[in-house]
């Protein structure tokens, strides 16, 4: 009997630690979903829960790092409120919209400027005489002379250009062209959306997926020298090489003649570089594209950020290796991921993660919650990325960026003329690469879309960007 008891006592004892045990794990979710998931649900543009927000408090600005307003609330004598954006179309795609889904730091940061901290007593008496609160503030990583100077310099061409601080993962500058009017998009909604041939709505720096076309031979480089290659391996290159029936031209049919690997990294030679992608082993191949973030979440809290492909594999055809080995054939990648490979080229392999909302304040200007930037990893080794760096300096000093040599910074990359259809002469024009003086650095990805060969399009627009980042 006694015996009996002890057993029902422990079953009850069971049954208790168990509902503790799931009430704990409940409290523990619901605290997790306070504290992260909430933000997230409430963030959700589609989330009818923010509009009853926004009858109480007035929607925050949006600034950039040196305090330029990008985009705030003006209030009519009516009380009613219109979103305006003093910079006008020079943010678009990195402020974004706040109506018709929302995009950008205007997505990004809803949830934020929809809520209050300002002076408790302000609030108080704000409750009393039912007038709203006003909003808090995203204070970005955006440098607006940066934004600026690569929206001038790029001109009325399609494309996009990225600038980030390797060190800290800053976005500098995020532009893409052709852009829109963010305070008129609602009224221009259907016709922006209905639009396919350009596509104005798409922000080619975090979605736009381009043949990475030379700057492809960072990886091609890279890979050559994990399998026993040295930079100084000679090529020669008459303009053209076939190999199984198919050619691959030198951009231009230039003839670079005798050459070492180096030179054919800085003049861009795609003779010498189709065959060094044959020689390739090419499951080795992709997994050196794999760890350097090809076909992977781009480590990022940015909202819709595409992935970039490289397809590859052992057992591929020979036409399709050359191709790849000069990034043509099947591998794409955004801009943002170009800038992302030469900041952590700069960075001794690290890439930190790229962000763009750099703090939240209150109407004060006082801090309400700081954001860092994140470590990803190493996504090439210390010496790898050393070795990188001099076949980047070469193309400046010796090749296809030499109009990026200046006295009052160094600067490393690398072009790309990626071809898009079947005419060799219609490519886009690529530049990938960074520049630095003293501790002060920063990396830059653009493509200009149609416009040539990367030296005659993409160096001149990373010059103003440097030009601009490292003047006096
Ligand atoms: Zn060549």
């Amino acid at each position: 009997m006694k015996k009996k008891r002890s057993i029902k006592n422990r079953e009850y004892a069971v049954i208790a630690y168990g509902f503790l045990g799931v009430f704990i794990a409940m409290s523990l979710y619901f605290a997790y979903y306070l504290t992260f998931e909430a933000e997230d649900f409430i963030n959700n543009p589609y989330n009818a829960r923010v509009s009853l927000f926004s009858e109480n408090v007035i929607r925050g600005d949006v600034l950039s790092a040196d305090g330029q307003v990008l985009a705030t609330t003006e209030i009519a004598a009516d009380g009613s409120e219109t979103r305006s954006y003093p910079y006008g179309r020079v943010f678009a795609h990195a402020v974004g919209y706040n109506t018709n889904g929302k995009a950008g730091v205007e997505l990004d940061g809803n949830f934020n400027m929809l809520r209050s901290h300002s002076f408790f007593l302000t609030r108080l008496i704000n409750d009393f005489t039912d007038k709203k609160d006003q909003g808090d503030s995203v204070v970005t990583t955006l440098d607006a002379s940066m934004q600026q100077a690569a929206y001038n310099a790029f001109g009325n061409y399609r494309g996009a250009v990225v600038a980030i601080e390797p060190s800290t993962g800053k976005i500098l500058a995020l532009m893409s062209k052709p852009d829109f009017d963010p305070a008129g998009i609602a009224s221009q909604w259907d016709s922006l959306q209905s639009d396919s041939e350009s596509s104005v709505l798409l922000n080619r720096a975090t979605q736009g997926l381009y043949p990475p076309g030379s700057t492809f031979k960072i990886l091609t480089a890279l890979e050559y020298l994990h399998e026993g290659g040295s930079t100084e391996d000679a090529f020669n290159c008459e303009g053209t090489y076939t190999e199984n029936g198919y050619t691959i031209h030198c951009y231009g049919n230039t003839a670079h003649g005798e050459e070492d690997l180096k030179g054919a990294f800085a003049r861009s030679c795609n003779v010498a570089f189709s065959q060094t992608g044959l020689s390739l082993d090419l499951n080795k191949y992709r997994t050196l594209a794999e760890n350097m973030l090809f076909n992977k979440d781009i480590p990022t809290k940015i909202s819709n950020v595409k992935p970039s492909t490289f397809s590859l594999k052992k057992g591929d055809d020979p036409v399709l290796v050359m191709q790849t080995a000069i990034g043509q054939g099947d591998t794409l990648m955004t801009p943002l991921h170009g800038a992302i490979i030469a900041a952590a080229i700069d960075n001794e392999g690290v890439v930190m993660e790229p962000y763009i909302m750099d703090k939240i304040v209150n109407d004060n200007g006082d801090l309400v919650r700081p954001y860092f930037g994140e470590t990803y990893g190493s996504i090439v080794s210390k010496e790898d990325a050393k070795k990188l760096k001099k076949l980047m300096r070469s193309v400046v000093t010796d090749g296809t960026g030499s109009a990026l040599l200046s006295d009052n910074y160094k600067a490393y990359g690398k072009t790309g003329s990626a071809e898009y259809t079947s005419d060799k002469n219609a490519t886009h024009s690529w530049f990938v690469g960074f520049a630095n003086k003293d501790d002060k650095e920063v990396a830059v990805a653009v493509i200009m879309e149609g416009a040539g060969s990367g030296s005659s399009h993409a160096v001149p627009v990373a010059r103003a960007m440097f030009d601009e980042y490292f003047k006096e």
